[in-house]
C-alpha cells in the first residue's frame, strides 16, 4: 500500500516537472521574434541613418512635411529601409495631405505585421515589418477607397527603388 502512494507520488512529480517544462518550452517560443531578420540595437545603429534607426527600431515618428517621400510621385516600388522587404506600391500611393507618405494598400499583406499599440493615450494600430521587426508608422480607417485604409508610412523607414 505504501508503495503504492510512493508510486503515485513520483508518477505525479514526473507528470507536474514534465508539464512545467512544456511551459518553459511555449515561453520561449514566445518570446522567440517571429521576424526572419534580428540584430541587435548595436548592429542596427552602425547600418542604419540617425533617424532611420530612431523611427524603425526606437518608433520616432518624423515630423510631418519633413521627410523625403510625402511629396514624392516617382514610379516604382518601396521597400524597408533596414531589410529590404518589399512594402508599397507607387500604384497605391496618394496624397493624404498629413504630412507623410500615404498608401491604400500594401504589396503583399504577408509583408507587414499589424499591431494594436496604446501609445500616447490613443489606440492605434502599428504597422511593422514581418521581416525584421521594422517599426514603420500606423494604418487608420480614414483611406480612400477601394481599401478605406491609410497606411501612414514615416520616409525614413523607406527605400525607393524606381521601376526599371
Ligand atoms: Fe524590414
Amino acid at each position: 500500500m505504501r508503495y503504492a502512494i510512493l508510486l503515485t507520488v513520483i508518477a505525479f512529480l514526473v507528470f507536474a516537472t514534465g508539464k512545467g517544462r512544456a511551459q518553459e518550452m511555449s515561453n520561449k517560443q514566445a518570446d522567440k521574434p517571429t521576424h526572419k531578420v534580428f540584430k541587435t540595437d548595436a548592429e542596427w545603429e552602425s547600418c542604419l541613418s540617425p533617424e532611420a534607426f530612431a523611427v524603425t527600431r526606437k518608433k520616432a515618428t518624423e515630423r510631418p512635411f519633413s521627410g523625403k517621400y510625402y511629396d514624392f510621385w516617382e514610379q516604382g516600388v518601396y521597400v524597408c529601409v533596414a531589410c529590404g522587404n518589399k512594402l508599397f506600391s507607387s500604384g497605391t500611393k496618394y496624397d493624404s495631405g498629413s504630412g507623410w507618405p500615404s498608401f491604400w494598400d500594401v504589396v503583399d499583406k504577408e509583408a507587414v505585421i499589424l499591431q494594436k499599440n496604446y501609445s500616447l493615450g490613443m489606440v492605434r494600430t502599428e504597422i511593422l515589418c514581418r521581416n525584421c521587426g521594422a517599426h514603420l508608422g500606423h494604418v487608420f480607417n480614414d483611406g480612400p477607397p477601394p481599401t478605406g485604409l491609410r497606411y501612414c508610412i514615416n520616409s525614413a523607414a523607406l527605400k525607393f527603388i524606381p521601376e526599371k
